[in-house]
């Protein structure tokens, strides 16, 4: 096939491809990338470059076309850049699942990689449910979570979504009905504590396990709140044999200004998902880890293994890339930059809080979100943050950005005069 032009790219995309949540064909046009180096797309019309807000949805912390990573994806390649991991290892995969035992909350020993955040978040549960079924007790198999979250879009990390987001009514009679208890209020709150402990020794019986997005709820609605709830979490779990998953598939890797954002609790879940960043934003891998206890659990059950194994499990080439920038985040004062982003949101973003129609302006680590007091018109919004050359992708009635760790203070200012103007005109 000749290269395609923009115009007729466009066309068979329109007709042919499926974007995120989006009809067939499809009715709002794209950019179209070019290429992307450090924070800046290219698009295909040569002329425009957009500093990127967005970090590819959470996962481009070092920016793209990144030196180090790039030479890891070649040097792996070089070697293979896939064998099949049931009877095979290798060691870009074993030096993966040990920086991320060194580097996550202590407790998690054991890890399984997975191909995407919604395959790690069923594995968890898979985990969670078998522990369980492993000590006889197959009557634990639901979830409890807060409403308000977000945990990919296969079918158990679904049910777990929050309930109002329009997909718990599509798919209500299919999906696995789960406990829900009321969004965490930003500050703590002593009543909000006693509803988490009564809901948790209410259901314990039939729980497997406590799912929640520690600290920060992303897709669910960009909402923040107290760590002291995870505490209350880990003791009430504790107290009444419920086993806890934190889903840092969004917050890990530094963005919430803590390594993971258990660290602002002090809480070792007994299963910790991770993605997004994990690859620096190069490949899709994710990966559930879990500690001994529950590993030792499944493996005295009847069935004493962990009946899951992707085709890709252990991809070499995402394992490399993920080595890589695991060990570029480590190898700089990452907490600095993220506090530097964090302070220039502060600053850039202060302006929207006295916008028309602004409902609230919140900043955490590096995430900076403006919310509306209406729904945001999405083709305005966007079409006003890239007239001030940032890309965004707002939501609902939210307006947000999650930069690359490498964003400059001059880009960093320019996106968040994007996200004001896409807050102005959206
Ligand atoms: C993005 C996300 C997921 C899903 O990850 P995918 O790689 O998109 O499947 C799950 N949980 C959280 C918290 C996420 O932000």
């Amino acid at each position: 096939m000749p290269d395609l032009s923009v115009p007729e790219l466009l066309e068979l995309d329109r007709r042919h491809v499926w974007h995120p949540y989006g009809p067939m064909p499809g009715r709002q046009e794209p950019l179209v990338v070019e290429s992307a180096s450090g924070v800046r797309l290219r698009l295909a019309d040569g002329s425009a470059e957009l500093v990127d807000g967005m970090s590819s949805w959470w996962s481009a912390i070092h920016g793209y076309n990144h030196p180090v990573l790039n030479e890891a994806a070649r040097g792996q390649l070089g070697r293979m850049s896939h064998v099949m991991f049931g009877g095979l290892t290798h060691e870009p995969a074993v030096r993966l699942a040990k920086l991320l035992v060194d580097m996550s909350p202590d407790g998690l020993e054991h890890v399984f990689l997975a191909d995407s955040g919604s395959v790690s978040v069923e594995v968890a549960v898979k985990m969670c449910l078998q522990y369980w079924r492993s000590l006889g007790r197959p009557g634990k198999q639901r979830l409890l979570t807060w409403r308000g979250g977000y945990h990919g879009d296969t079918w158990q990390p679904m049910s777990v979504c929050d309930p109002e987001g329009g997909m718990h009514e599509l798919w209500s009679g299919v999906l696995q009905r789960q406990v829900f208890v009321d969004p965490p209020p930003a500050e703590y709150e002593e009543s909000y504590a006693e509803q988490l402990r009564a809901a948790i020794e209410k259901h314990a019986g039939e729980l497997a396990a406590v799912i929640v997005e520690p600290v920060v709820q992303g897709a669910g609605g960009m909402r923040f709140h107290s760590p002291a709830y995870l505490r209350v979490l880990r003791e009430a779990c504790d107290a009444h044999g419920v086993l806890l998953v934190f889903d840092e598939i969004a917050t890990g890797f530094g963005r919430t200004g803590a390594m993971f954002a258990a660290e602002h609790a002090a809480v070792t879940p007994d299963v910790m998902c991770v993605g997004k960043a994990l690859t620096g934003g190069y490949m899709t891998m994710a990966a559930t880890l879990c500690t001994s206890r529950v590993a030792d659990g499944i493996s005295r059950g009847e069935v004493p293994v962990l009946a899951h194994g992707p085709t890709f499990m252990g991809n070499p080439l995402a394992a490399a890339v993920a080595c890589a920038s695991i060990e570029l985040l480590l190898g700089q004062d990452w907490l600095a930059e993220v506090k530097r982003i964090e302070a220039g949101l502060r600053d850039g973003l202060a302006p929207a809080a006295g916008l028309p129609g602004v409902k609230d302006v919140r900043v955490l680590g590096a995430i900076g979100v403006v919310q509306l007091d209406h729904s945001v018109d999405m083709a305005a919004a966007t079409r006003a943050a890239v007239r001030e050359g940032v890309w965004l992708r707002p939501f609902r009635d939210l307006v947000y950005t999650m930069p690359p760790y490498v964003t400059g203070d001059e880009d960093l200012a320019r996106i968040a005069r994007g996200v004001c103007a896409a807050a102005r005109e959206g």
